[in-house]
């Protein structure tokens, strides 16, 4: 038996609703299982602690079984649950018992929320269990109910479910300690089933609200990526301006420098780019496309950025810049951009216009296998000026791995082709300096 599904029963098991068979499977496991018997005794001492018990004298109790169970593989649930304990101290007293009680319920419950994605999936079964069973003794079963499906409807990716729900809830339980926490969720199901006009809406709310400064970083690196699906430039860069002028949101300000970094790009602002990119590599781990788009942005600044305007534009436009990305290898073959436009060249998208199949790039860069893959290309009349860069390509390759007889030769043979572009101009660069190096030998 799965450990997960034996600890799915656990809470039926201890209270014996299971029907014989499963009762004997589960009990069967138990005596064989070394984790799921650590973490079932586990879960009797919590639930009997929280059955003997009203919610206000829990840490009392706490203190006898928390530092065993410490050392037991559910220490994260734990923790949680000593988290919420150690509040109890602080509540009011002076509340009156029944909704005193619902009080701290709700709060532990918000309090696990926040550890969610922390648990492994059999923990978060258990907490869950563990917090249907405070809510019966508090008389909230109905309101965690609700809350738990919402949370396993958006686990299971049923959006749209989860949206009407979470609605309904949020009008069922106006003044429940929870209402933050699920209208929060609430945009976040909106934003991710891409109904991004309503998701606005919701962010727009919270962030009047106080939260914490974390939490503000987070939505608001959402706020901003809604505005930029919803093509809403001047709303994109206010929000992102407002998380990159404010180091404390952390992790979403290097997002948000990114993130501007990367539309500054797009729009051909490369200096601002460069900058924006240089301070985020400064701070951050290297990201190889980060450091590749500099390089191209470095190598360009003398053309004016005209061959990375091409590049940006083919990725745009699509097929209309196709043209763009033949100047880029004809003109600019030794740009580090080349092979990036030459792979575009190659993608079923441009295909279409000279109608070929080609074999797909390698997946393996060895040297070998890329110079056969580029010779097979050149031989490919209609590919055009793209083959005459694979035939480049094959030549530097040969040269690289000093196979000097051969790459002459297709130095030669570029030429003969393109005497008068800067393919053929270079290739007679080459030529020359094979001459010489064969004269020396
Ligand atoms: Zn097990």
């Amino acid at each position: 038996m799965d450990c997960l599904l034996v600890k799915q029963d656990f809470f039926s098991y201890m209270d014996g609703n299971l029907d014989k068979e499963k009762e004997e499977l589960i009990t069967h496991h138990l005596e064989n299982c070394y984790e799921c018997s650590s973490e079932f005794a586990d879960y009797i001492v919590i639930v009997n602690a929280i059955s003997n018990s009203t919610p206000s004298i829990w840490h009392e109790k706490h203190n006898k079984f928390v530092p065993y169970t410490y050392i037991r593989r559910v220490a994260i649930l734990l923790m949680t649950f000593s988290i919420a304990w150690g509040i109890y101290y602080f509540v009011n007293i002076n509340r009156e018992l029944h909704s005193k009680e619902k009080v701290e319920v709700l709060s532990l419950i918000t309090k696990n929320l926040q550890y969610r994605n922390l648990l492994s999936e059999s923990s978060l079964v258990i907490t869950r269990q563990m917090e249907y069973k405070l809510a019966i003794k508090t008389g909230l079963e109905r309101q965690i109910k609700d809350l738990h499906s919402i949370e396993i409807l958006c686990e299971n990716k049923e959006y749209s479910q989860a949206i009407i729900r979470q609605k309904k809830f949020l009008s069922d339980y106006p003044k429940t300690l929870l209402q933050k926490y699920v209208y929060m969720n609430l945009a976040y199901t909106l934003k991710t089933s891409k109904r991004y006009k309503d998701a606005i809406g919701y962010f727009k709310n919270i962030l009047k609200q106080p939260i914490q400064e974390q939490e503000r970083g987070k939505l608001l690196w959402n706020l901003s990526k809604c505005y930029l699906k919803l093509n809403l430039e001047k709303q994109y860069l206010t929000t992102v301006d407002r998380l990159g002028t404010n180091i404390s949101y952390s992790q979403y300000y290097w997002k948000a420098i990114r993130s501007k970094a990367d539309y500054e790009f797009q729009k051909y602002n490369f200096l601002k780019a460069e900058v924006l990119y240089s301070k985020y590599l400064e701070n951050n781990q290297k990201i190889p496309y980060i450091a590749e788009k500099l390089s191209w942005i470095k190598y360009h600044k003398n053309e004016n950025f005209y061959p990375l305007i091409l590049f940006v534009q083919a990725k745009q436009k699509g097929i209309d810049a196709y043209y763009g990305l033949k100047i880029i290898l004809s003109q600019y073959p030794d740009s580090p951009l080349a092979l990036h436009a030459f792979k575009m060249c190659l993608s079923p998208e441009y295909l279409n216009v000279i109608g070929n199949e080609i074999p797909s790039f390698p997946i393996k860069h060895d040297t070998n296998k890329l110079i056969s893959y580029f010779s097979d290309l050149s031989m490919i009349q209609s590919l055009c000026e793209i083959s005459d860069y694979a035939l480049y390509r094959k030549a530097i390759l040969l040269e690289k791995e000093q196979k000097y007889e051969l790459a002459y030769k297709v130095y030669i043979k570029i030429v003969s082709k393109q005497e008068d572009n800067t393919l053929g101009k270079i290739s007679k660069k080459a030529i020359l300096r094979l001459s010489k190096q064969r004269r020396s030998i």
